[in-house]
């Protein structure tokens, strides 16, 4: 783990019940203890809007505001226990949203570059990890499935917003004996796709169907 960060406003009550969710993520299979306790610490409820904190700890997915949701906190622990096998120095994130995922990833990678097609959810995003000292992230307004070249090649690429199919520019972007994690199939359901890139090409598993907002292109001031 890359250090501590400031736990912001927390008080007994938040840390029991995210003790709670990280027990229930444990009955779910999550068995990384390192992503379960980073997901012990990172205060979600900071990442929602206020009317909807008390909710923060449950296992769901919350709105964001922008038509955008945070993602479910099992999807978020699997799809960082799958991506984080093996330690990732540079990291490439596609769709930041809330910045919760980006909490997380960042607690555990050397340096994270994060995309996000809507300007205010990366203003808002920026906010909350200011608050939570977390000083290795570079967000970039941009459509993520271009990927961010200048920083490639990178050792992991997560992506959170569903494809139809695997972006060529992230394929090309990730390292030799790198792992994206993808949801690629229909607006209603996908497959979240575990891609490795070895010597001779490209091998993929589908791991669990998931359901995640599409990932669109073009930008949002
Ligand atoms: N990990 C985020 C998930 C947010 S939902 C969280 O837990 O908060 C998916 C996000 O992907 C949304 O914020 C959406 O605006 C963004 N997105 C969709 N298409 C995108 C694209 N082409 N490039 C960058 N971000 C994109």
């Amino acid at each position: 783990m890359s250090g501590g960060f400031d736990l912001v406003g927390i008080g007994m009550t938040s840390q029991r019940t995210r003790n709670r969710l990280v027990d229930r993520l444990r009955e779910k299979g999550i068995h990384d203890e390192t992503v379960l306790t980073v997901i012990g610490k990172v205060p979600r409820h900071i990442f929602v809007d206020e009317a909807l904190a008390q909710r923060a700890y449950e296992d769901t997915a919350l709105p964001i505001g922008n038509g955008q949701t945070i993602s479910q906190p099992f999807i978020v622990a699997l799809m960082t226990q799958t991506l984080l096998n093996v330690p990732r120095e540079r990291v490439l994130e596609v769709g930041t949203g809330s910045g919760y995922q980006t909490a997380v990833l960042a607690t555990l990678v050397r340096r994270l570059y994060s995309v996000e097609r809507i300007a205010p959810l990366i203003d808002r995003a920026r906010e909350r990890l200011r608050a939570m000292k977390i000083r290795n992230v570079h967000i970039k307004l941009s459509d993520g499935s271009l990927g961010w070249p200048e920083q490639a090649p990178f050792d992991g690429i997560l992506v959170t917003a569903a494809a139809r199919v695997v972006p060529e520019a992230l394929k090309e972007q990730l390292a030799v004996g790198g792992r994206m994690v993808v949801p690629v199939g229909e607006e209603s359901i996908q497959q979240l796709l575990v891609i490795d890139r070895t010597d001779d090409g490209f091998e993929e598993t589908a791991i669990e169907s998931v359901r995640f907002v599409p990932l669109l292109s073009g930008t949002v001031e």
